[in-house]
């Protein structure tokens, strides 16, 4: 049978590997010599390549990188991303600060061959072969070069005064694979991919430079130099004198003369795809060595800083050595001989790997500084050793490394509270306990994904808005893959990973290639990962349906109620501690697990929060109780994390003030945490001074992720009661109340894209409002449609909105210039447009144009002023619906009369002027150049009174704060509108003020990127 069956596949799989090539890969041997310029920030170069063709296919050309060209001027792909994640520094930067790569002259076996530039991009070359190069064949490649180094705080190449960042800055040939050249641009955001070859490569500097380079240092008198420099910094940590920086101060910061002798210094490596080199005169040099796990080879460790820095980075060969421990414990043996860390300023992120060496940004404590360099040295695996496609598969380069530096701070401080000292230092003391480093990620992921911002894993670098870029390509794969490592157990994960290793290392894995070895190696079906979790933002969650305890077993139900067909792990519990657990396997919608113990008092899902799970709240089953499924009640101060296996609540004391309710005392009650969760509620009742009665508000929605492009749905509902002003009635002025129910329904849509500057919003929203005194007693109810729109880019930005409203008033009484009783009902139209534009390089200052539309579109009844459209109303009537904070709602003099709002016609300075009609406002604002905070207005607009249409002007000087405060002086008013003031109006009573609080304006929407 056997051999029948191999009978029969022979000649199939052989027209198979006819037709179809297996795995190969190109070689590329460099000599390089090169000498540093330091007072031009100049290299200049010669470089010399071996291209061998180990494809099935003639090359008639080869695409050739020249990165250094990426910081040259602003139509770059650089300096487009960098645009795209509002980073200006190369948009801004000086000549002196950009970068470039000239003097080039290729020839290929000794003779001049013609070449081109890329016709879109600057940094990519193509030279053309007079004749194919055949598969098995070589050539050389050879060409002169020079290269402008940019200022390191645009991205990864630069100077840093006089220290240098010398990477990604001599001609490359891209890689050629299965799937063709992959030519790609330099980018900041999006790593690369590199042919495997061997490297020679000569660096001529000033004596006194100390260097760090990829590959094994050849010149004896530079190792001496080296080992010199180590003696010293050693002598130095002995004598103290590293211990006060304050004591040397800018001693240990200046950079000494450059000697004008000069040394060449070689260095060589095989197996490797890149070479990169860091020179700075300050360096103090620590140098360790590590026994390899497997091998028990000897890997010579190096750390190079600043003097500044040298408190920091004292034990910075253990970090080095403990990684390439843990790295080649677990995924296989480190196979060069050196591994490095320089300090450096790196603006592409807090450090970044090249073979054999890594350079660190600038850390704030020697715990970060771990986590860095243990994750910078961890690409050795994952990029050096495994040279993945990272551009196109940023996570098989990130993400498992991410997984790696997760395991060695769990195996290395099982204990630590790496996220909650974080959160201490950023949002005081607040809730964030026992968070540690792997709730870092957990933490990260499930708030982009509870709020249905999320992007794939399997992603192009490009397309990721920069925080899903950490969110997703680093935290979420690290979790998955420690999901995975929970599932498998670390046994028969390791030898998943090793047989990865083994199979892959110096070459070019694809993702198919990776899910191929850890399937074969586990035997499972690993689709609900390298599909669902992967490839999509499908989320999981699983929930306890029910528990029993018998006689002699228990029995959990456990039912899927998430997108995604994963293993679950049961955990039975007692006293809080994990007894007995049970992996389900991917299956049923719902299954029955059954643990052999009776003894247990919880159950849990993922007691240890190992899956990326968004929604934890429904993962738990206790003995105690009525309500086995309600998780224990907490209730903390002002704030912390959505802690698993907690019904998390958070009060604080709220005061409040407002003209009517003087002062208001209460606290505040909310369920506002990370992860979200989806049945949110904020409550703030208080006790009003003012009216001795009770005031606050109270908003309870409950909000989920559907698929495709929307982000979030939202159905809730928001109450309020307040003060509204004074009633007038016979026996004088009497406080009086106003009470809100308004349900709303919020689609927020468009998922996130970096190339997408706009998001947008749909609003249903209902309203019913009482007004109430002792006479007074009018009632609106209605309903609204909301759509906002925003656009937001450097340079450009548009808000814009529409907005339709229907009401049915009925007005007992004399408010807001209308004498009731009446009745009214009506609906409006207003349609909102603003452009702002930043017209004044780097200073960031702006000018905006806004046009309103406001109609009414009908009206039975009484037409009330109150409902129309107001030019630049006093107090609350631009706000019918009582949707804004006012501090003054209804006042006819003193300050709170002249807190304006920015809605319907937007006019600056004051108004009476109302329409029941037609109105139409164009509101333009300019700050002023050079003067700080200062700008000018100028108000236009039209409206139908009493059947004529009224034109209207205005103008005058702001002085901004921000979105939110202003202050606006009136110095030109149209006969019409002058004429409107009240007689005898002083100039200070005309000034008035923005005062926004609430942010509810039709088109502000929340941030870019959240
Ligand atoms: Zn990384």
């Amino acid at each position: 049978m056997k051999h029948l069956l191999f009978v029969i596949i022979a000649p199939f799989s052989f027209s198979l590997s006819a037709n179809s090539q297996t795995y190969f890969q190109q070689e590329v041997d460099y000599r390089i010599d090169v000498q540093l310029y330091d007072q031009e920030n100049i290299l200049r170069g010669f470089e010399e390549f071996d291209y061998k063709n180990n494809s099935k296919d003639a090359l008639a050309f080869i695409y050739v990188h020249l990165w250094p060209n990426g910081y040259k001027n602003n139509e770059t792909a650089l300096a487009k991303q960098l645009y795209l994640m509002d980073d200006m520094s190369l948009e801004y930067a000086a000549e002196g600060d950009r970068g470039y790569i000239d003097s080039l002259g290729f020839k290929v076996d000794g003779k001049d061959v013609s070449w081109m530039y890329d016709a879109d991009h600057v940094d990519i070359c193509k030279i053309e072969l007079a004749e194919p190069l055949k598969p098995g064949e070589s050539i050389t490649v050879s060409t002169p070069f020079k290269v402008k180094i940019p200022s390191g705080d645009i991205s990864r190449l630069g100077f840093v005064e006089e220290s240098y960042q010398v990477t990604q800055w001599y001609p490359k040939p891209a890689v050629y694979d299965l799937d063709g050249w992959h030519q790609m641009p330099y980018l900041t955001q999006g790593e690369f991919y590199s042919e495997y070859g061997t490297f020679d490569v000569s660096i001529t500097l000033p004596k006194n430079y100390v260097v760090g380079a990829t590959g094994d240092l050849q010149t004896a008198s530079e190792i001496e130099f080296l080992n010199e420099r180590v003696k010293t910094t050693t002598a130095n940590f002995k004598d103290d004198k590293f211990s006060s920086e304050t004591k040397f101060g800018r001693a240990l910061r200046s950079f000494p003369e450059s000697d004008t002798a000069l040394k060449t210094i070689r260095f060589t490596q095989k197996d490797v795809h890149d070479f990169a080199w860091f020179a700075d005169k300050r360096f103090e040099v620590l140098k360790g060595e590590v026994e390899l796990p497997n091998s028990g080879e000897i890997v010579t460790s190096w750390a190079m800083f600043v003097p500044h820095h040298s408190k920091l980075w004292e034990n910075a060969i253990e970090y080095l050595n403990d990684a390439t421990h843990y790295y080649s414990l677990w995924n296989g043996d480190y196979p060069y001989k050196h591994v490095t860390a320089v300090d450096g300023t790196i603006s592409a992120g807090g450090g970044m790997e090249y073979p054999n060496i890594t350079v660190i940004g600038n850390a704030g404590s020697k715990e970060e500084l771990e986590v860095v360099i243990v994750h910078e040295v961890g690409h050795n695996w994952f990029y050096g050793l495994l040279g993945s496609n990272e551009r196109d598969h940023a996570w098989m380069d990130e993400g498992l490394n991410t997984l790696n530096e997760i395991r060695y701070m769990q195996t290395k401080y099982p204990n630590n509270k790496r996220m909650s000292d974080m959160a201490s230092g950023i949002v005081g003391k607040l809730h964030f306990e026992d968070l540690n480093h792997h709730h870092m990620s957990d933490l990260t992921f499930s708030m982009m994904s509870s709020y249905g911002i999320d992007q794939p894993i399997e992603l192009g670098s490009n397309d990721y808005t920069p925080v899903n870029y950490g969110a997703i390509v680093y935290a979420k794969t690290g979790l998955v893959f420690m999901y995975l490592k929970d599932y498998l157990e670390d046994a028969e994960f390791d030898k998943a990973m090793q047989a990865y290793y083994d199979e892959w290392h110096y070459k070019h894995p694809q993702p198919a290639d990776i899910r191929k070895t850890i399937e074969k190696e586990t035997g499972k079906d690993l689709g609900w990962l390298f599909e669902d979790l992967i490839q999509t933002t499908k989320q999981i969650d699983y929930k306890i349906k029910s528990a029993k305890i018998g006689e002699t077993t228990s029995t959990v139900k456990v039912k899927n109620i998430g997108q995604i067909n994963s293993p679950v792990r049961v955990d039975a519990l007692s006293f809080g501690q994990v007894r007995e657990s049970i992996w389900i396997e991917p299956g049923e919608k719902v299954s029955e697990v059954t643990f052999k113990g009776t003894s247990y008092d919880q159950f849990v899902l993922d007691a240890n929060r190992q899956m990326p799970e968004a929604n934890r709240n429904n993962n738990y089953w206790t003995k105690k109780g009525l309500f086995h499924r309600t998780e224990p009640f907490k209730m903390e101060l002002i704030g912390g994390d959505n802690e698993g296996n907690n019904w998390n609540n958070f009060w604080m004391p709220a005061i409040g003030v407002n003209t009517y309710d003087k002062f208001m005392i209460g606290a505040i009650f909310h369920n506002q945490t990370l992860p979200k969760n989806k049945l949110e509620y904020t409550l703030a009742p208080m006790f009003s001074i003012g009216r001795l009665n009770l005031a606050g508000f109270g908003d309870i929605n409950y909000s989920w992720v559907p698929a495709k492009n929307i982000r979030t749905i939202t159905l809730g509902v928001l109450g309020k009661t307040f003060g509204n002003g004074l009633e007038f009635s016979t026996e004088g002025n009497v406080p009086a109340t106003y009470y809100t129910v308004q349900p709303y329904l919020n689609f927020e849509l468009g998922k996130p894209n970096v190339h997408k500057f706009y998001k947008h919003r749909l609003q249903l929203k209902g309203h019913y409002i009482l007004e109430k005194g002792v006479a007074l007693e009018n009632s609106l109810s209605g309903a609204s449609l909301n759509y906002g729109f925003k656009y937001n880019k450097r340079v450009h930005s548009i808000n814009a909105g529409l907005r339709l409203d229907y009401y049915d008033a009925i007005n007992n009484s004399n408010t807001g210039g209308v004498v009731g009783p009446l009745s009214s009902d009506l609906m409006n139209l207003g349609i909102e447009f603003e452009y702002t534009l930043e017209y004044w390089d780097r200073k960031n200052k702006t000018i905006s144009i806004r046009a309103f539309m406001g109609q009414n579109l009908f009206s039975n009844g009484t037409k009330a002023d109150r409902y129309g459209f107001a030019l630049g109303g006093q107090t609350g009537t631009q706000d019918v619906t009582y949707e804004q904070y006012m501090f003054g709602r209804n006042q006819a003099s003193g300050l709170w009369n002249n807190q304006r709002l920015e809605n319907q016609g937007g006019f600056k300075t004051t108004s009476d002027f109302v329409t029941n009609g037609s109105m139409f406002t164009t509101n333009i604002y300019a700050e002023l150049p050079y003067i700080p905070i200062i700008g000018a207005y100028a108000d236009f607009g039209m409206f139908d009174q009493a059947g004529t249409m009224q034109t209207v002007s205005t103008a005058g000087l702001g002085v901004r704060f921000s979105d939110r405060l202003g202050i606006y002086f009136p110095l030109y008013e149209s006969d019409n509108l002058k004429a409107s003031f009240l007689d005898g109006i002083k100039y200070g009573e005309k000034i008035r003020f923005t005062l926004n609080l609430s942010g509810i304006s039709l088109s502000k929407l929340i941030p870019r990127f959240l």
